[in-house]
C-alpha cells in the first residue's frame, strides 16, 4: 500500500483525491482490495459499472468482439457500432447517433450540433448556450464553460464564450434569459450529479422543454450520470414526460469501457455533415459490443428492479438518525448527513461499504443489478455510520 501510494504520488498528475485502498479485483457488487479486504460497492466506479465488476454477459460479448475486432477507424463499417445506434434510436424514438469516448465529448458534440442547427437557421449569432448553475458537464474548456460552478473555472480562462448560468426551477428567469440572449440551447441534467443529487422540478423540466418547442431552440439533456437506467428509466427526461432535441450520455452506457454517445432527434438529425465532426476511437466495436450488452438488459423488468431498490433505500434512510435529508432518483441518491460526509465515508469504508459524496453529501451509485441482500448490509452500515 505505501508503495503504491508514493509511486502514484511520483507519476501520476496530481489531479485525485485517492482514499487509501489498492482494488485488485472484483465481481458484481463486490469488490477485493490488495489486502484481501472485500467491500461493497456502492459507487459503480461512479455510476460507470452498470451491472457491477466483471460480470459474466458483459464479459463475454466484450470478449468475444476483443478477440475477433478492436479497432478499425471510422473509415470503414463495423457492425457493433450501428447495432447498438439502431438500438438507442429504438428504445428512445431518436433518429441518429454520434459516438465519442466519454461524458466531455458528447456534450461537445451536443453543444456543436445546438450551435450549427441555430446557426443555419437563425444566424450566426445564435449561439449562446444555457445552463443551469450548480450543474457539471464536464472537464474540456468548452464543457467547463458550460458547468455553472466557477470553482472549476478559476485559473483557466479564457473559456469558451457564449454560456449563460440560470438557476434551476426558476422558470421566470428562464423565460427573461430566453427573451433577453439569442439562445441556440438549453443544457440541463434531469438530476444534477456532481452538484450534490439534486432533481430538476418536473414542472421546470416541462417548461424548459415548452419554450425551446415554441422558441425553436434545441433542448439538451445531460444524461451523461443520470442515463442508461440509472434513475429507474432507460433515460431519466423519460420519467419527466418529456422529449428532448439532443441527449448525450457515458458512464454507464459502456459498462465500464470508455462509449459516450450523443443521440440527436428528427428536428437535428441531419445537422452534422461529412467533415463536421468526428472521433478516432468514436465507435469503437470493443467498448459497442459492452454497450449493446449493457442497453440490451435494460428492459421494463429490470427497470422496475431498479426503481424498487431504489425505494427500499429511500425507506431506510429518510428520517433515520443523523440524516437530515434523502434526494435522488432511482439508484442515484444523495444523503444530507449531520456528520461531516467525509467522516461518514471513511466509517463506510472501515466496514467494508464503498460510498462516493458529491459537494457536502453521502452519494450512492450502486450498480444497477446489486442483489437485495448485499444492498440490505450496505444500507445498514451507511445508517448506522450516519447515526449520531
Ligand atoms: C461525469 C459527467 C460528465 C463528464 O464525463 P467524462 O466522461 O468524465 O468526460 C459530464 N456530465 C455529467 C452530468 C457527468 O456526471
Amino acid at each position: 500500500m505505501e508503495d503504491i501510494i508514493s509511486l502514484d504520488k511520483q507519476y501520476i498528475a496530481g489531479t485525485y483525491g485517492r482514499f487509501p485502498v489498492e482494488l485488485v479485483s472484483g465481481k458484481g457488487s463486490l469488490l477485493t482490495a490488495a489486502d484481501g479486504k472485500t467491500y461493497i460497492d456502492m459507487g459503480s466506479g461512479i455510476a460507470v459499472s452498470a451491472f457491477g465488476t466483471a460480470d459474466d454477459v458483459w464479459a463475454a460479448a466484450v470478449t468475444q468482439q476483443l478477440t475477433k475486432l478492436q479497432h478499425t477507424s471510422n473509415l470503414y463499417y463495423t457492425s457493433p457500432c450501428v447495432q447498438l445506434a439502431k438500438l438507442l434510436c429504438e428504445k428512445t424514438g431518436m433518429k441518429k447517433v454520434f459516438f465519442s469516448n466519454s461524458g466531455a465529448e458528447a456534450n461537445e458534440c451536443a453543444i456543436k450540433v445546438a450551435r450549427k442547427y441555430s446557426a443555419e437557421k437563425k444566424g450566426g449569432d445564435c449561439y449562446t448556450i444555457v445552463t443551469l448553475c450548480n450543474s457539471f458537464h464536464g472537464r474540456t474548456l468548452t464543457t467547463l464553460a458550460a458547468t455553472g460552478q466557477d470553482h472549476y473555472h478559476e485559473l483557466f480562462q479564457p473559456l469558451t464564450p457564449g454560456f449563460v448560468h440560470v438557476h434551476a426551477n426558476d422558470i421566470e428567469e428562464l423565460k427573461r434569459v430566453v427573451s433577453q440572449v439569442k439562445v441556440a440551447g438549453i443544457l440541463m441534467e434531469c438530476v444534477q450529479g456532481e452538484g450534490g443529487v439534486l432533481p430538476v422540478s418536473k414542472a421546470y423540466m416541462e417548461a424548459a422543454a415548452e419554450i425551446c418547442r415554441e422558441q425553436d431552440i434545441p433542448l439538451m439533456i445531460d444524461e451523461v450520470q443520470t442515463g442508461n437506467g440509472r434513475c429507474g428509466a432507460l433515460y431519466a427526461y423519460m420519467n419527466y414526460g418529456v422529449q428532448p432535441d439532443i441527449v448525450s450520455t457515458a458512464k454507464g452506457l459502456g459498462g465500464g469501457l470508455p462509449i459516450g454517445a450523443t443521440l440527436l432527434s428528427k428536428k437535428v438529425q441531419d445537422v452534422l455533415r461529412p467533415g463536421d465532426h468526428g472521433s478516432t476511437f468514436g465507435g469503437n466495436p470493443v467498448c459497442c459490443a459492452g454497450a449493446l450488452s449493457v442497453i440490451s438488459r435494460l428492459d421494463d423488468r429490470f427497470l422496475e428492479q431498479v426503481r424498487d431498490k431504489s425505494q427500499y433505500i429511500f425507506e431506510q434512510l429518510q428520517g433515520a438518525s443523523g440524516i437530515q435529508e434523502v434526494t435522488g432518483m432511482g439508484l442515484m441518491i444523495g444523503i444530507k448527513t449531520d456528520r461531516d460526509a467525509k467522516d461518514v465515508l471513511a466509517a463506510c469504508r472501515d466496514k467494508g461499504v464503498l460510498c462516493l459524496t458529491a459537494k457536502d453529501k453521502i452519494r450512492l451509485l450502486p450498480p444497477l443489478n446489486i442483489p437485495m441482500e448485499l444492498l440490505e448490509q450496505a444500507v445498514a452500515v451507511i445508517r448506522d455510520a450516519c447515526a449520531v
